[in-house]
C-alpha cells in the first residue's frame, strides 16, 4: 500500500481541490484529511460517518472540594497562576494550566486529579469515492499533531482491513507539527507550489523538511498560468535540486464552481483540459511510487 500526502506552504493554494480530483479518479483507496485545524475535504466528500470517536488531547486537573483542606499549597506551586481561589475555594483556570501534574503530586491530601479532557472528535466515514478518516477539532483546542496521528493511523487500519491500494492524505499547511506528522512515513510527499515568491520559499523549506524526514517528494504548481516567470523559476528550482515535476496546473475557476456543487473537478467537468492534466499527473505520481 502507498501513502501520498499533499502538502503546501499556505492554504488557498488548491491543495484540497487536487486530492478531491484525485479521489474521483483513482480506485481503491482510502482518504485522511489531515489538516485538522480547518478541515474541508469533507465539503466535496459529503461523507457518511459511520463511526465516531471522542479526542482526548489533554488532561484536565480538578480539585476536589470536598477532600481540600485549603492549604493553598497548589496555589503557591503553580508558577503558570492557574490556581485561583475564590471565597477560600481554590479551582484550575483550564486555559491556563499547561498540565506539568505538579499540584496533583504536591497535594498533601491527595484532593486533585487529572481527568481527561475531550479536545474533537474524528470520523470514519463512507463516500462516493471510498472511505475517509476525518476530524474535527474543538474551538481553541491544540494537539492537532496527535490528532493527526490519529486519523492516519485510522486510514492505515480501514485501508488495511479493505484492502487498499492508496491512501491520499490532505495535509495540513506549512511545515509545522501538523505537516510533519502528514508526511512521516509517507510514500510521496506531493508539494502543490503556486507561482509566486512566498510559494517558492515555502516550497524550499517543505523539501528541507521530506529531506529531513527522507520521505521522498515531488511537485505539482498549481495556477501555474499566473504568473510564467515564477513558474519557471520553480521549475529550475525543482530540476536544480531533482525534485519532480508531476505537472502544472492552470489557473481554472472550475476548481471553486466545482466546490460549490460539493463535487470533485473531475465530477463537475470530465472534459475539461484541466481534468486531463490531472489524469496524466496522477500516472507520474503512480510511476514514481512503483519506480
Ligand atoms: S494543595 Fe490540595 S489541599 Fe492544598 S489547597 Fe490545593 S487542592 Fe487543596
Ligand atoms: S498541572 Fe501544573 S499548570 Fe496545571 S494547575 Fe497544576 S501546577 Fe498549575
Amino acid at each position: 500500500m502507498k501513502q501520498i500526502t499533499l502538502i503546501s506552504g499556505k492554504n488557498g493554494t488548491g491543495k484540497t481541490s487536487l486530492t478531491a480530483a484525485f479521489a474521483a479518479m483513482v480506485q481503491n483507496a482510502a482518504f485522511a484529511d489531515c489538516d485538522v485545524d480547518a478541515a474541508d475535504l469533507h465539503i466535496i466528500f459529503t461523507p457518511n460517518i459511520i463511526e465516531q470517536f471522542d479526542f482526548v488531547g489533554n488532561k484536565k486537573v480538578v480539585i476536589q472540594q470536598e477532600e481540600c483542606i485549603r492549604c493553598a499549597l497548589c496555589h503557591t506551586l503553580c508558577r503558570f497562576s492557574a490556581i485561583d481561589h475564590i471565597r477560600n475555594q481554590f479551582y484550575v483556570r483550564e486555559f491556563s494550566c499547561q498540565g506539568c501534574d505538579l499540584c496533583r503530586k504536591s497535594c498533601p491530601v491527595g484532593a486533585i486529579e487529572q481527568i481527561d479532557r475531550k479536545s474533537g472528535d474524528y470520523f470514519i466515514s463512507d463516500s462516493r469515492f471510498g472511505l475517509i478518516v476525518h476530524a474535527q477539532l474543538g474551538v481553541g483546542e491544540d494537539f492537532s499533531g496527535k490528532l493527526v496521528t490519529l486519523v492516519r493511523e485510522n486510514a492505515l487500519k480501514v485501508a488495511n482491513q479493505y484492502n487498499k491500494e492508496y491512501i491520499i492524505i490532505d495535509g495540513p499547511p506549512g511545515i509545522g507539527n501538523t505537516a510533519m506528522s502528514s508526511i512521516n512515513g509517507v510514500d510521496l510527499a506531493l508539494i502543490i507550489a503556486e507561482p509566486t515568491q512566498s510559494s517558492l520559499h515555502n516550497l524550499k523549506r517543505m523539501f528541507t523538511l521530506t529531506t529531513k524526514l527522507a520521505v521522498p517528494a515531488a511537485v505539482i504548481i498549481n495556477k501555474s498560468d499566473l504568473n510564467p516567470e515564477m513558474t519557471i523559476e520553480i521549475i529550475n528550482y525543482c530540476q536544480e535540486n531533482k525534485l519532480q515535476l508531476i505537472a502544472e496546473v492552470p489557473y481554472d475557476r472550475d476548481f471553486t464552481y466545482a466546490m460549490f456543487q460539493q463535487k470533485s473537478l473531475t465530477e463537475y467537468k470530465p472534459e475539461s483540459p484541466t481534468v486531463a492534466i490531472i489524469e496524466r499527473a496522477w500516472n507520474r505520481i503512480q510511476k514514481q511510487l512503483f519506480l
